[in-house]
């Protein structure tokens, strides 16, 4: 295949570009991009996240893969990765869009009836309200389907307890999209029930949690007796599973390669400027051979993602082996983080932007990229997807499976 822009996409790249310049700064060459970890972003930051992300749906510049009933432009993935490439080059507020637009939206459209597709998804698109996902819970991460977060009929309305952690941007949020426990006497893929929970409503408590980079960009949320109408369901009772599937399968391809790949330059002009034994590191046989060895994973990496990219735009859709973008690109996202430190010598100990070099973008790619690794699927959970789905291996053997979810045996006294 060829990698360089057809006619078509490089026409739409210089339309893009000449919209971006008319309405955003240009990062100046050498001015390293801000490294999104999850900082816990002030009000300000989001207010300004909102007004971008309006000013680019009112002149036809967001969504752009979405259908244009949904206020998208009905364009291919292509034309999205042309458009992030180019807006990454300006200097605009953070996408704090990521989980609504990326997997949220997509499974509205999918397993929303019509009522809730008009109520939302373009409001979602607009970007005033923004949504999360409240799926993990300290007891259901890699094995999601094991959640206990309850959800009870009572009348039109469910009522629903439990606890809900790690949930991304819940602080900032509107709405989200949680699954629950609605039959413990169901099998436990089948006891599920999805809702969208308004994050005002009386009785849902938010609690930031600290990272380890000191930013809390995600959070515990409790559930107290929260009542949820029933028009907010999604998807059948006892579908939950279904429907969180296709949340699940749009979170792979929204996560990508975790980022790694793309900051090689960064790390190239970090071993030009850096010296080492009286001269730029560069020039030192052993850093080059590192360097040499990012740069091919980084390539294989980047070329693998345009193979996933041409089978989309031949109309394919996202399978398992989207999770080898993730699987290889985070641990050498945190390597390369490693690596630059150390070329960095004591001063690769201080993470401080305003005097580490590049603005501690090495030091916080450092301290967020185990997330990485953990969010949205575990280097473990994405071998084991590879194993089972793409190297068609001996799947692993689940006992649980098709037990009532009650009779599960438990470490804990809840069930
Ligand atoms: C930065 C970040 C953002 C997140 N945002 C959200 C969010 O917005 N909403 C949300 O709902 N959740 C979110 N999560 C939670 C995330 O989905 C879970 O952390 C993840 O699924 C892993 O679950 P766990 O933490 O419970 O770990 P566990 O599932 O308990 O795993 C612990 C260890 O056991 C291994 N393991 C587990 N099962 C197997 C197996 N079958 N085979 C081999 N090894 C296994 C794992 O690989 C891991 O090393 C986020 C997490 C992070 C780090």
């Amino acid at each position: 295949m060829n990698f360089e822009d057809t006619p078509q996409e490089a026409a739409f790249r210089a339309k893009a570009r000449a919209w971006l310049e008319r309405n955003a700064r240009l990062r100046p060459p050498g001015e390293t991009a801000p490294n999104m970890l999850g900082e816990r972003e002030s009000a300000d930051v989001i207010q300004k996240a909102k007004d971008w992300q309006t000013k680019k749906f009112d002149e036809g510049w967001a969504v752009l893969t979405w259908p244009k009933e949904y206020g998208g432009q009905g364009l291919g993935r292509l034309e999205a990765v042309v458009w992030s490439q180019e807006e990454a080059k300006f200097d605009v507020p953070p996408n704090i869009y990521a989980i609504g637009h990326g997997m949220l939206g997509p499974t509205l459209m999918a397993h929303g009836n019509d009522e809730q597709k008009n109520k939302y998804i373009r409001e979602m698109a607009r970007g005033q309200v923004v949504w999360c996902q409240l799926f993990s819970e300290p007891d259901a991460g890699s094995d999601l389907a094991g959640l206990r977060t309850s959800a009870a009929r009572d009348g039109e309305n469910w009522v629903i307890n439990g606890q809900k952690i790690w949930s991304t941007g819940a602080h900032f949020s509107d709405f989200g999209m949680i699954v629950t426990r609605s039959d413990p006497n169901a099998a436990k893929h089948a006891g599920l029930t999805y809702f969208i929970v308004d994050m005002k409503a009386p009785g849902v408590e938010i609690q930031p949690i600290k990272q380890i980079n000191g930013a809390s960009g995600f959070n515990t949320v409790f559930f107290s007796d929260v009542r949820v109408p029933d028009s907010n369901r999604l998807g059948g009772v006892g579908d939950g599973w279904r429907v969180a599937i296709t949340t699940l399968m749009n979170e792979r391809v929204a996560i990508g390669a975790g980022g790694g790949a793309g900051r090689f330059r960064d790390l190239l002009k970090l071993a030009r400027e850096t010296r080492r034994n009286g001269r730029a590191a560069i020039e030192d046989s052993s850093v080059r051979q590192q360097l040499a060895d990012f740069y091919i994973r980084s390539k294989g990496l980047q070329f693998t993602g345009y193979r996933t990219l041409s089978a989309l735009a031949r109309g394919a859709t996202p399978g398992p082996e989207g999770s080898i973008g993730k699987a290889v690109g985070a641990p050498l996202a945190q390597e390369m983080a490693s690596f630059a430190m150390e070329l960095q010598g004591v001063m690769g100990a201080v993470d401080d932007e305003s005097v580490s070099p590049q603005e501690g973008l090495w030091q916080e790619m450092y301290l967020g990229t185990p997330g990485i690794r953990i969010a949205g699927g575990t280097d473990e959970i994405l071998k084991n997807i590879i194993a089972e789905r793409v190297l068609r291996l001996p799947p692993e053997i689940r006992v649980d499976k098709d037990r009532p979810f009650r009779e599960i045996p438990t470490g804990s006294a809840k069930k």
